[in-house]
């Protein structure tokens, strides 16, 4: 995937979101998977990039008054600790999304942990009438740290790698300024504890354009048999799916479970992660679904685990296991 070149003097803003939700089972005026969440919170931290050091250069912090979802939904209270009264207290988004397009300037490499914030800026940016383009390349520092912390593709919290680098916890988590915080002293503590040019290295294989479609998907169906049905997935698998290219293979599709993995090249447009599964309709046919998305870091991890795993127990894939304390079970990607 394309990606942009650090240099010195580049800029990070290191950003967070808050967003309020729905309310089940309540007709709202529109579609609500046009609006899965609310912003109520942008909370960022801005750093310089000099002589393999981030340097902070300050905070930017913003309460947003929601309009559509105007309640606070019981479950993000509970997280946030913010009540319905607090959310009048805001600003409106379109203000704090002006103020913190300045505060990030041109050029800046945005950042935060994982990529849910991205996609939930530009779905307000889009619902709201304004252009959705974010125009800045985004790195998840989430993989980067599970990358120099050793823990090869756990997913892990905020929290757990605070504690990891022993950064002070004088701020409560889960405000989007606080979390944004901690991304940012987490980013800096990989840059002290490791070769700054190793860490440029796994930047730039985590960097994505948040404003490039990154994840395609097909249905197909439907079929005697499961390997029917992800033979005829391979129609949509075998070929590149922004240009059409046929892919080269890195490593050759293999099956755990009901799930095929595979990783393959388009010689234009880089590294692919492909997963196929194939499932059982009401009729007791067989349909396969596939994604096709650019690999990121997590997705190495991913396939090599999956081979790891095929190489010992087979297709039946090994014994399954809880997720540990600390790993964020909502990442799963089983
Ligand atoms: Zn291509």
């Amino acid at each position: 995937m394309l990606s942009k070149k650090i240099e010195e003097g580049s800029v990070f803003i290191v950003f967070d979101l808050e967003w309020n939700q729905p309310i089940g089972g309540r007709e709202y005026a529109h579609e609500v998977s046009e609006l899965t969440g609310e912003i109520i919170e942008i909370g960022a931290v801005k750093y310089v990039y000099e002589n393999g050091h981030l340097n902070y250069r300050g905070v930017f912090s913003r309460d947003v008054k929601p309009k559509i979802y105007t309640r606070m939904h019981y479950h993000v209270k509970k997280v946030t600790g913010k009540t319905t009264a607090d959310l009048r207290a805001g600003v409106d988004f379109k203000d704090a999304y002006e103020e913190f397009s300045a505060f990030c300037g041109n050029g800046a490499i945005l950042a935060g942990w994982g990529n849910s914030d991205t996609d939930m800026l530009k779905m307000n940016l889009k619902f709201f009438g304004m252009d959705d383009k974010l125009g800045m390349f985004f790195i998840d520092v989430q993989p980067i740290f599970s990358l120099f912390s050793g823990e090869k593709g756990r997913q892990r919290s905020v929290e757990f790698a605070v504690d990891y680098y022993g950064i002070g916890k004088s701020e409560e988590f889960h405000s989007a300024t606080s979390d944004a915080k901690y991304t940012g002293a987490i980013l800096e503590k990989i840059f002290e504890h490791n070769r700054p040019t190793e860490v440029l290295a796994a930047i730039s294989s985590s960097t994505a354009d948040p404003d490039v479609k990154r994840e395609f998907s097909s249905v197909a169906g439907s079929e005697e048999n499961a390997d029917a049905a992800f033979r005829v997935a391979e129609a949509f698998t075998s070929k590149c799916p922004v240009c059409g290219r046929k892919f080269g293979i890195r490593i050759a599709p293999f099956r755990i479970r009901k799930s095929r993995y595979e990783l393959a090249e388009c010689s234009e447009h880089g590294e692919f992660f492909i997963r196929t599964r194939a499932k059982k309709n009401r009729e007791g046919k067989y349909y396969s679904s596939s994604i096709i998305r650019f690999a990121t870091q997590n997705d190495y991890f991913l396939v090599a685990s999956k081979k790891e795993e095929f190489d010992e127990f087979g297709p039946g894939g090994a014994p399954v296991k809880k997720p540990e304390a600390g790993e964020n079970p909502t990442y799963c990607d089983e």
